[in-house]
């Protein structure tokens, strides 16, 4: 079965809205705006920018290198949503979870929420186990996504019932330091998930030629958008475990389409 989280929102990328949920349904009514961190490309910070300019809040998000000549369209997207946008330079944004730089931004944006990049923090966490309190109908052995931060496969793992297992397709090289940041954000220590390294075709954003003709097909013959930085990586290794029959007969295995369409457009590497 495919959860399409990707049908969420027409604009707020599935696992985006999910991270971002419990930041906006508090909604303190002191916080003046938001200030956030991400590439050109950020579905984090295309689904950020919209929420703001539909909330009237304002919002500066922290864009690593400078496209100032050059905007993607997900920059041209969120400049038209009203967001101030802040280029900085690689070495600037490597201290975006710097503690001294954070303390900096606060000052200089009073009452702004600083919210961390891909929106993952521990409050995260409660968006995402919302997925699989939607899943409780369907009795499933095994739930698999695309793993970046990690937040989203934290979120999962903590609310699967032991008998479940996630597994996790990393879409950028990280051995052992995906699976930190996964335990970073566990409550609790937990066995059933693991991570899959053998799908990232190269680290963050990098295709192959079969990753991209795997995403047209499922995207024309299935109907299902799906995207070479995320989605395509996890149906990639899904077709491939399926092929090669990793898993038993009758296991029931969710997909989780974690959205993501929009960071696509004029991705051409
Ligand atoms: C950000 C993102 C992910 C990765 O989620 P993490 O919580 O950072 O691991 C997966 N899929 C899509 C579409 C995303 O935008």
């Amino acid at each position: 079965m495919i959860k399409r989280d990707d049908r969420i929102h027409p604009i707020i990328s599935g696992n985006k809205w999910r991270k971002l949920s419990s930041l906006l349904s508090e909604q303190p009514e002191n916080i003046k705006g938001i200030v956030s961190f991400g590439g050109g490309f950020s579905n984090h910070i295309h689904a950020l920018s919209y929420v703001c300019n539909q909330l009237n809040m304002p919002f500066v998000a922290i864009i690593r290198g400078d496209y100032t000549k050059n905007p993607t369209p997900m920059l041209k997207d969120i400049e038209r949503w009203g967001t101030t946008i802040n280029y900085v330079d690689r070495k600037t944004y490597q201290l975006r979870n710097d503690h001294d730089f954070l303390a900096q931004l606060a000052k200089r944006y009073t009452d702004y929420v600083i919210v961390p990049e891909g929106g993952s923090d521990h409050d995260a966490l409660n968006g995402v186990t919302q997925i699989v309190s939607e899943l409780t109908l369907w009795d499933f052995d095994t739930i698999v996504t695309p793993v970046a931060s990690g937040a989203t496969l934290a979120g999962i793992v903590s609310s699967i019932a032991p008998h479940q297992h996630a597994i996790g397709v990393a879409v950028l090289k990280g051995a052992d330091y995906l699976e930190q940041l996964v335990n970073n954000f566990l409550p609790e220590p937990r066995e059933n998930w693991h991570i899959s390294h053998n799908y990232h075709c190269g680290g963050y954003a990098k295709v192959t030629q079969a990753l991209t003709a795997l995403c047209k097909e499922v995207t024309l013959d299935y109907d299902i958008p799906i995207e070479g930085v995320y989605s395509g990586k996890l149906f990639f290794a899904l077709k491939e475990w399926l092929q090669q029959q990793v898993f038993p007969e009758g296991h029931k295995i969710v997909v989780l389409h974690t959205g993501g369409i929009q960071g696509a457009r004029a991705h051409t590497r």
